[in-house]
């Protein structure tokens, strides 16, 4: 016999901003469903995902809220400080650079960086607790979507009946593509390799980003040594490195030793003796753009909405950004009797979403063009612009507020506000 439930939002997809938002309408008692393709207990594996994310301030008091950030297995190394220079591999970054201290723009770090594996294991300990959320993985989704409602059709025999479905499946959704919603995609050519590495000298929770002529490198402040480290290389940082696809192929082909070498070229000395831990991954790095966030009984969030370039770690931050704007949305309705589809609901949500998205986008491709340029007289500009930046305090602290989420307005869930249990 069919399994009937009846939900105010089915969300297709568990990966952290689907399943984050799953907890959070969860936790503000509205009865919720998520279904992923995939089994969740193998996500929290090493062999899983090897991204670090750096996790904005503002995406931390969303995870607070949603009662995910307590589960985390481990405390996670905050952001103190930021620098960010302009170099070419083997040679010393200029000396014309940006650095940020958190303690010159707020009380709290900028951020906190969070290994993708440990959110998994917070998320996967979060979402089975919750009395109000069915959790169906693996599990195949087909969605029937109607002005009066939403009927979601699992392999696994059960019936969802929803108000709303929401496409959390990421880059490729498929929800998306049935809804006809057109997305514009941009190949920068380039992969993205991230991995870590045990190093001699204390990082000081100092994050560093050194923009290089075929793509940015970037090292981040891991909590450590957290079983990575050795007596002599007793500290831990992640790496995000993008490079043009075919010498990111040849380096990430080299033995460990040369991939090492390699490492310390474009990051300088300032770590002293490293050497990478664990296995490297590689991710083709695309921008992604759509027409609109919502159809019929539809809403979009994550990377389902949008791919940036990693070139500052925005992607799932707008990702939870979106969580928030729609969570919003989604309980004012319920609490106030209304219906959480309805169609000016996702209309709020996509005029709350879109603008910020856009400017995120625009940003992020005008740094990886602007940086990206090996042009002499472009690379000093560059240079002298950065040293510029650095000593106007106003804007500087304008481009940190940003990064940590703490955009003008910022108010509700972003801002730390709890959530009715
Ligand atoms: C190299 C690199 C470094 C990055 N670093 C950062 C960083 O430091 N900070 C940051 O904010 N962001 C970073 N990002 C971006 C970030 O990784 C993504 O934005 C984030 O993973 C998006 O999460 P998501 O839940 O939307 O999608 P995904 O993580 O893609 O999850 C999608 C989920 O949907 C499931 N699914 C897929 N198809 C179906 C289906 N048909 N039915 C049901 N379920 C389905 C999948 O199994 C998966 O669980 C980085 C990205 C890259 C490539």
């Amino acid at each position: 016999m069919t399994r009937t439930l009846e939900v105010a939002a089915c969300i297709v997809g568990a990966g952290p901003v689907g399943a984050t938002l799953a907890a959070t309408l969860a936790a503000a008692d509205l009865p919720v469903a998520v279904v992923d393709s995939a089994p969740l207990p193998p996500m929290e594996l090493p062999e899983f995902d090897g991204r670090a994310y750096a996790i904005a301030l503002t995406s931390k008091r969303l995870l607070d809220a949603a009662g995910v950030w307590e589960h985390l297995p481990a405390p996670p190394c905050p952001i103190l400080e930021i620098r960010v220079a302009d170099g070419r591999p083997g040679e010393p970054a200029s000396r014309l650079h940006l650095h940020w201290r958190a303690a010159e723009v707020s009380e709290e770090p900028f951020g906190y960086m969070v290994e993708a594996r440990a959110l998994r294991v917070a998320l996967n300990a979060r979402l089975p607790r919750m009395a109000n959320l069915a959790v169906f993985a693996p599990a195949r989704a087909e969605a029937e979507r109607r002005a009066e409602g939403a009927v979601v059709r699992l392999s696994t025999g059960e019936e969802i009946r929803a108000r709303l479905v929401v496409a959390a499946e990421g880059r490729n959704s498929p929800l998306r593509r049935q809804a006809g919603i057109r997305a514009a995609t941009l190949d920068y050519r380039q992969i993205g390799m991230v991995g870590a590495f045990a190093h001699e000298r204390p990082h000081r929770n100092v994050a560093l980003e050194q923009f290089l002529p075929n793509g940015p490198f970037a090292q981040l402040p891991l909590s450590g040594p957290g079983g990575f480290g050795t007596a002599t290389l007793p500290h831990a940082s992640a790496f995000v490195w993008a490079d043009r696809t075919e010498i990111a192929q040849r380096m990430l082909a080299l033995p460990d030793v040369a991939f090492g070498r390699e490492l310390r070229r474009r990051l300088g000395e300032h770590l002293g003796e490293i050497r990478p831990i664990g296995r490297r991954w590689s991710y083709p790095l695309s921008a992604l753009h759509v027409s609109r966030w919502w159809d019929t009984r539809l809403a979009l969030v994550g990377d389902a909405a949008h791919g940036v370039h990693p070139i500052a770690g925005q992607g799932l931050n707008l990702g939870f950004r979106d969580v928030a704007a729609l969570a919003e949305e989604v309980i004012a309705a319920w609490n106030g009797g209304g219906d959480p589809g309805a169609p000016e609901v996702l209309a709020r949500y996509q005029a709350r979403r879109r603008g910020d998205t856009l400017l995120m986008l625009s940003g992020m491709h005008a740094l990886e063009r602007l940086f990206g340029n090996d042009i002499a007289p472009v690379r000093w500009a560059r240079r002298l612009g950065i040293a510029a930046v650095d000593r106007l305090p106003g804007l500087k602290r304008a481009f940190a507020r940003q990064a940590m989420g703490l955009t003008p307005g910022v108010t509700g869930l972003l801002a730390g506000q709890r959530l009715r249990r």
